[in-house]
C-alpha cells in the first residue's frame, strides 16, 4: 500500500551533465516541503563543492562497511566510484510528509524501484537539448579536464538508453521550461494522476542523441 498524503520519493536521474542538480537544487529551494537526498560516495570532492552538503565524502572501506551493515536504499558504482543513498534519514523526512529528491543515476533508480517502498515513487529521466550543449556544460563544470570530459561523453550513449525505465522523460532546453514541467508532472503525480507529454517527441529526441 503506498502512503498517499506522506512524502513522495522523486527520483531525477540523467547522462551527467545534463541539468538535474541544478533542477533538483530550483526543486528544493523554491518548494518548503521537499529535501534532497545527500548521497555518499568515494569520489574526490570538486573544487566548490562542501562535504555534507553536496555529498558525505568517504572512503572505500568506510563506503563497504555502510553495504556491510545494510545502511543503504541503493548503491552503484558510477565512473569507478562508490555512490549510495542511506535509508534512514530518507525514511525520517518522508514520514515527516517531506518529499525526497534523489539526483542518483539508473542503477539506482532501478534498485528503489525493485524495493517497492511504502512510500509513492516518481522518477524522471532528463535528457540534454543536444550532444553539443552537454560537451559544453561539461567544459564548464569539469575546467577543461579533457579526460574526464572523454569518459562521460562515452557514458552518455550507455545512460540515454535507460530512458524507458522511467515514468517520465523531460528534455532540458531552458531551465525554467524544464521546471516548470517537472512541477507539473509532480502536482499531477500527488494526486494521482498520470501527466500526458508527447512520447513520441520523446523517441525522436533519444534517437537524435545517440545518433
Ligand atoms: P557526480 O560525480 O557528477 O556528482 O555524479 C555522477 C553520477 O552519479 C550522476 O549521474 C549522479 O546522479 C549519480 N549519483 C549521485 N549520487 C548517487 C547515489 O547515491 N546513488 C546512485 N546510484 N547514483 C548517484
Amino acid at each position: 500500500m503506498t502512503n498517499f498524503g506522506q512524502g513522495m520519493m522523486i527520483v531525477l536521474s540523467s547522462p551527467s551533465g545534463a541539468g538535474k542538480t541544478t533542477l533538483t537544487r530550483l526543486l528544493s529551494e523554491k518548494n518548503d516541503n521537499y529535501v534532497i537526498s545527500i548521497s555518499h560516495t568515494t569520489r574526490t570532492p570538486r573544487h566548490n563543492e562542501i562535504d555534507g552538503k553536496d555529498y558525505f565524502f568517504v572512503k572505500k572501506d568506510q563506503f563497504k562497511e555502510l553495504i556491510k551493515k545494510d545502511c543503504f536504499i541503493e548503491h552503484a558504482i558510477v565512473f569507478n566510484n562508490f555512490y549510495g543513498t542511506m535509508k534512514e534519514p530518507v525514511i525520517k523526512d518522508l514520514s515527516k510528509g517531506k518529499n525526497v529528491l534523489f539526483d542518483i543515476d539508473w542503477q539506482g533508480a532501478k534498485q528503489i524501484k525493485k524495493k517497492h517502498i511504502d512510500f509513492k515513487l516518481i522518477t524522471l529521466f532528463i535528457l540534454p537539448p543536444s550532444t553539443k550543449e552537454l560537451k559544453e556544460r561539461l567544459h564548464n563544470r569539469e575546467k577543461k579536464d579533457d579526460l574526464i570530459i572523454e569518459k562521460r561523453m562515452s557514458q552518455f550513449k550507455n545512460d540515454i538508453l535507460h530512458w524507458k525505465d522511467y515514468d517520465y522523460v523531460v528534455i532540458n532546453n531552458e531551465l525554467s521550461n524544464c521546471y516548470n514541467q517537472i512541477q507539473k508532472i509532480i502536482s499531477s503525480e500527488s494526486k494521482g494522476l498520470k501527466y500526458n507529454y508527447d512520447e513520441k517527441k520523446i523517441e525522436e529526441k533519444v534517437t537524435e542523441l545517440i545518433l
